[in-house]
């Protein structure tokens, strides 16, 4: 595909499964408008960057559907003026977080896989995206030197959320994560009040398992 026909395919994008499927914020169709996508897959998969399906990644990890990432990033309501400090678990390609930095202040995100870390780095380097860190290691101790977070999501899916990612949400601060089975689970939106945590069930999905301390264990899931 040519660089036009990227573009045309992202529009695309934007068009008939974001917006026609209720993507309203327009600061998430702004970001879905300026990554480009087909940066974050295989080059074998460029042409079908922009289709409305997970795609695989490598190392039996998938970068979500576009509508997923949409999604997920509205439903974390961040505050206006890109003020907000988010945690992602689960970097995988890299997309999610680069959908995320362009309303967020900054963006931390942890990855299990090396490669994969590695990989999401150089495109956002290529990319000038300089408020996204990256680390490597198991996201089900969260990242608590930068904590607490206004944010936190989760791109892997888990039984229960990790606790020590609700230790670090900020007063006020929402998380979005798949929790459920390994074969289908439920965003699930926490609220911080104080010390109490309000609960709120969303649609139904399908993520690759969050394999940690706090996740599934590798020997359980193996
Ligand atoms: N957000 C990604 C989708 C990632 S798929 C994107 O936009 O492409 C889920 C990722 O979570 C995989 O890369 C997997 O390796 C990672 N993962 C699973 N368990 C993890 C853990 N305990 N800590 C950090 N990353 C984990």
């Amino acid at each position: 595909m040519t660089q036009k026909n990227l573009a045309q395919a992202q529009t695309l994008m934007i068009e008939q499964q974001l917006q026609a499927r209720g993507i309203a914020d327009i600061r998430v169709l702004e970001a879905m408008g300026r990554i480009p996508r087909h940066l974050f897959v295989p080059s074998e998969d460029v042409d079908t960057a922009y289709d409305d399906t997970p795609l695989p990644i490598g190392h039996n990890q998938t970068i979500s559907q576009p509508y997923i990432v949409a999604y997920m990033t509205e439903a974390l309501e961040l505050s206006p003026h890109n003020q907000a400090k988010v945690l992602e678990i689960g970097t995988g390609s890299g997309y999610q977080a680069a959908i995320l930095s362009c309303l967020a202040a900054q963006v931390y995100t942890v990855e299990r896989l090396n490669p994969l870390a590695e990989g999401a780095q150089a495109v956002f380097r290529q990319l000038g995206l300089n408020n996204i860190e990256v680390k490597v290691g198991d996201g089900s101790y969260g990242w608590l030197e930068h904590a607490p977070y206004d944010a936190i999501i989760t791109t892997a899916a888990s039984p229960d959320v990790p606790p020590p990612l609700l230790d670090q949400l900020a007063e006020g601060g929402t998380l979005i994560a798949p929790i459920g089975l390994r074969s289908l689970q439920q965003l699930v939106r926490l609220r911080r009040h104080g010390d109490n945590i309000s609960k709120e069930h969303l649609i139904h999905v399908v993520f690759v398992p969050f394999l940690g301390e706090h996740g599934w264990h590798i020997e359980e899931y193996l």
